[in-house]
C-alpha cells in the first residue's frame, strides 16, 4: 500500500512539474499573442464564456434535454394519423373500404362478418378507437370497421 503511493506521488510530482513547464511556455507567448492579434481583428472571447457557468446551471441542462425530447414511441402512436384515402393504389388494390359493409360479397366471397381491420393482424389502434394504423398502410389511419383482402386473424403469425 505505501509502496503504491509512493509511486503515485512520484506521478503526480512529475506530471505537476510538466504542467508548470507548459504553463511557463504559454504564459511567455501571451505577449506575441496579444501583439499579432492573432491575425484577426473580430474580438477575442476568453474560452471560459463557451462553457457553463455554473454547477447549477450545468444541473439543469439535462432538464432542458428532457423539456425538448421526443415524446414516447406509444404516444405518437396513438396520436390521430390521417385517413388512409380510399383512392390509395394499394387500398385499391386489395378492395380496402372504410366500412366493412360496404364489402361486394360476391368480388370478395372470402370475407366473413366478422372480420374487420379492428380484429385484423395488422391492426395496431387501440381498442375502442375509430381508427387506427395498419402496417400495410404506414403513416395513415384505416377504419376499425373496415377491411381489406390481406385480412388475417390475430394471432396466426
Ligand atoms: S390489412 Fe387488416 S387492418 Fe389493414 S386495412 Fe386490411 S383488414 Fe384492415
Amino acid at each position: 500500500m505505501n509502496e503504491q503511493n509512493g509511486s503515485l506521488e512520484l506521478i503526480v510530482g512529475e506530471q505537476r512539474r510538466r504542467f508548470l513547464r507548459l504553463a511557463g511556455s504559454a504564459a511567455a507567448l501571451l505577449p506575441i499573442v496579444a501583439i499579432t492579434g492573432c491575425g484577426s481583428d473580430a474580438p477575442q472571447t476568453p474560452p471560459a464564456a463557451a462553457s457553463p457557468s455554473s454547477p447549477a446551471e450545468q444541473d439543469a441542462q439535462p432538464e432542458r434535454a428532457l423539456e425538448t425530447a421526443p415524446e414516447p414511441a406509444a404516444d405518437v402512436a396513438s396520436q390521430a394519423l390521417p385517413e388512409l384515402e380510399l383512392d390509395n393504389p394499394t387500398a385499391r388494390a386489395l378492395g380496402y373500404q372504410h366500412d366493412a359493409n360496404l364489402i361486394d360479397a360476391q368480388q370478395y366471397p372470402q370475407r366473413q362478418p366478422s372480420h374487420l381491420c379492428s380484429n385484423c393482424a395488422l391492426y395496431s389502434g387501440r381498442e375502442g378507437d375509430e381508427w387506427g394504423p395498419c402496417s400495410l398502410f404506414p403513416g395513415k389511419a384505416v377504419n376499425a370497421g373496415g377491411w381489406c383482402t390481406a385480412w388475417a386473424p390475430r394471432g396466426s403469425g
